[in-house]
């Protein structure tokens, strides 16, 4: 009776594996209509310099998905020496090309390559990963545009699981281009009262305790403790981490502890992100897992952004 009690005080799980594959039957469908009246099939293209193993985890992952949904993708792989000029050349070509829809240059790029500038070269109509400043500036005016995944994904999720957005406080933890930022604006535009805070605010948990969204974007595992969080909030945990430590593993993961444990045993590391998940647990009313929760978002929503920019771009309904 106890441990039933226990059982049904614990923080629901929001399924981030379900709502991508919803996401993708989604755009699968859109691919084979713009096919079948339009004769169209959108293209992405996705660059990558140099052999990081994560970078080719990410593309390989990009390119698979692109080709199950029925889209056309095409991957440059660039060695680690390349120039910045050499790079830009490439964009520009992208950019001139018609059958090319989305372009996307997997960061972080080697050191030695202005980022900034290339991530600027980028035709703002072929920018799906959304991080050119005319789209940030797009999205910053409460325009529709090509949102940065991740954050376009955090927002499906919530819209889907029914979480209500317009007028709940919402509490971003991390300021960052590609995370924190966006998602404060995509919150903003859906009528939440946004709240973003940093590594200089002051008394994070006494803000964060006044979330009914609470948004972890930070890159430090298991930050995110049972005092930041309002009891009943929907907690939201974008980072991804790695740690090897048996003993913070057993600290972090309770119930699922022994099960991490054979994963750290096997692979040497398990993942874990910026919320502390047993902790999470006992005061959230809903969270995401990591794995199996925002991450999963970001491919699919690349891949809507790839069908919304050949839409526009070719000017199809
Ligand atoms: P960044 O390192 O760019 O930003 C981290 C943010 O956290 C900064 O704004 C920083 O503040 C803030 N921060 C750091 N320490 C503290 C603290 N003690 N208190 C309050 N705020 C703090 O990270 P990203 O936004 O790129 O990524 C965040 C996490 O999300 C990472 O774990 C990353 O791996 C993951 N991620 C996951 C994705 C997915 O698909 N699921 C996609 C992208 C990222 P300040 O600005 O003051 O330094």
């Amino acid at each position: 009776m106890k441990s039933r009690a226990k059982e049904e005080s614990r923080a629901g799980i929001l399924d981030g594996a379900r709502v991508a594959e919803e996401i993708k039957r989604e755009v699968a469908g859109e691919v084979a209509r713009m096919k079948s009246e339009h004769g169209v099939r959108p293209c992405l293209v996705v660059v990558q310099v140099g052999d990081d193993p994560a970078s080719t985890v990410y593309v390989g992952s990009k390119v698979r998905t692109s080709e199950e949904l029925g889209l056309l993708s095409e991957r440059h792989a660039l060695p680690a020496d390349t120039t910045t000029e050499e790079l830009l050349a490439l964009v520009h070509q992208l950019n001139e090309r018609e059958d090319v829809d989305g372009i996307l240059v997997q960061l972080p790029l080697p050191k030695g390559i202005e980022e900034q500038r290339v991530i600027e070269a980028i035709d703002p109509a072929k920018d799906v990963d959304g991080f050119h400043p005319v789209n940030v500036g797009r999205l910053a005016l409460g325009q529709a545009v090509l949102a940065p995944c991740t954050p376009a994904g955090i927002i499906e999720l919530l819209e889907r699981a029914g979480v209500i957005i317009a007028g709940a406080h919402a509490v971003v933890v991390g300021r960052s281009q590609i995370v924190g930022r966006p998602v404060a604006q995509l919150l903003l535009q859906r009528d939440a009262t946004v709240t973003i805070c940093h590594s200089k605010t002051r008394d994070l948990p006494g803000i964060t305790r006044q979330a009914d969204i609470l948004i972890a974007a930070i890159g430090r595992p298991g930050f995110i403790r049972g005092e930041h969080i309002k009891p009943g909030a929907t907690v939201i945990d974008v980072g991804i981490n790695r740690i090897s430590d048996e003993k913070a593993a057993r600290e972090l993961f309770g119930d699922e502890a022994e099960r991490r444990l054979e994963i750290i045993a096997r692979r040497g590391s398990t993942i874990v992100g910026d919320v502390h998940p047993a902790e999470a647990d006992r005061v959230a009313g809903l969270r995401t897992p990591v794995p199996g929760g925002v991450g999963l978002l970001t491919v699919a929503m690349l891949m809507r952004n790839t069908v919304e920019a050949a839409r526009r771009r070719r000017g199809l309904s």
